[in-house]
């Protein structure tokens, strides 16, 4: 089933690329098709919110919520990673479920397992702080990412999914900087054009560092293990 469809999708790009070729000077084509990533994470964005707000019932709109929060995280770390490796791949389901675990914290702040109990909480929950990414991805940096081959994405990966799940929960009751507050509400066309901006800035900040990261002989062959 999944093959069909991926070959049916891969056929309609295919089929979308000529259609463009013929429309387009080459030049104008390679333009639009690196914009491309970016506009369908704005579109996806954009239709998921189309989907929540048409679904009726709590327990339902917790799930599609919280699957967006996912699915826009898993989306922006291909585009941040290119999907050239198994290992990126990976990394992005790995993005999109820290992405919707953050939700957990309402739990963990309610003490309860009850949906309307998580959802009816008089401060925000811990997790929610915009704070946490300036104090846990230095932390993942230095402790986990240099030490741990595996998980040397670790610290953008995380920093993509809790920006993203941020900005989303954003639109609605603003950014929580603690423990100096909280701005207003973002407007939506600020968080459609934060959320497309996310991928751009964590893989140009990522390209930077690792030119001058320094990898020790000791973990070269694991360099070339790579999956
Ligand atoms: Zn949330």
């Amino acid at each position: 089933m999944i093959r069909i469809l991926w070959e049916y999708f891969f056929s309609w790009i295919v089929y979308l690329l000529g259609v463009l070729s013929n429309c387009f000077p080459r030049a104008v084509l390679h333009y639009i098709l690196q914009l491309f990533p970016y506009l369908i994470l704005g579109s996806i964005c954009y239709g998921l919110d189309v989907i929540f707000l048409s679904v009726q019932g709590g327990h339902l709109r917790a799930v599609v919520d919280n699957a967006a929060h996912g699915i826009i995280a898993f989306i922006s770390w291909c585009i941040v990673s290119e999907i050239q490796t198994r290992k990126n791949l990976i990394d992005g389901i790995m993005c999109g479920f820290i992405a919707c675990a953050i939700d957990v914290d309402h739990f963990i702040a309610a003490k309860s397992f009850n949906l309307q109990d998580a959802l009816h909480l008089n401060k925000r929950p811990f997790l929610h702080a915009t704070t946490i990414v300036i104090i846990v991805v230095p932390i993942l940096q230095v402790w986990i990412a240099q030490n741990i081959y595996f998980l040397r994405s670790l610290p953008y990966l995380f920093a993509v999914a809790v920006i993203s799940h941020h900005l989303r929960d954003g639109n609605r009751r603003g950014l929580w900087f603690w423990p100096l507050g909280s701005t207003p509400p973002l407007p939506y066309w600020m968080y459609i054009t934060c959320t497309v901006a996310l991928p751009v800035i964590i893989k140009d900040m990522k390209s930077s560092i690792d030119k001058f990261a320094v990898i020790p002989i000791s973990r070269q062959n694991s360099v070339l293990m790579d999956v």
